[in-house]
């Protein structure tokens, strides 16, 4: 038996599952390891410190988008952020 390096479960230990007990604790375990920045992304944010930005929406936007572009962008229109309406 081992232990999981990711919930800590006991999992009988075999040749394919080594340090987690599934598939998902080590999918699990290697989503949460920290990102390291890529040089162009480090580039990406040194440029920002030359920038000015009318409102701190138009910053975040600028730094998800180097950080984080899986993720959905920040609606900005004109500097502010635009709330898209439900209707
Ligand atoms: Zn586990």
């Amino acid at each position: 038996m081992d232990t999981c390096s990711y919930c800590g479960s006991p999992f009988p230990k075999t040749r394919r599952t080594r340090k987690y007990c599934t598939n998902r604790c080590r999918t699990n375990a290697c989503l949460e390891k920290r990102p390291r920045l890529k040089a162009g992304e480090v580039e990406a944010l040194h440029a920002l410190l030359d920038v000015e930005f009318t409102t701190v929406e138009a910053l975040r936007e600028r730094l998800r988008a180097i950080l984080a572009p899986h993720l959905p962008a920040i609606p900005v229109v004109e500097g502010r952020v635009s709330i898209p309406r439900m209707d």
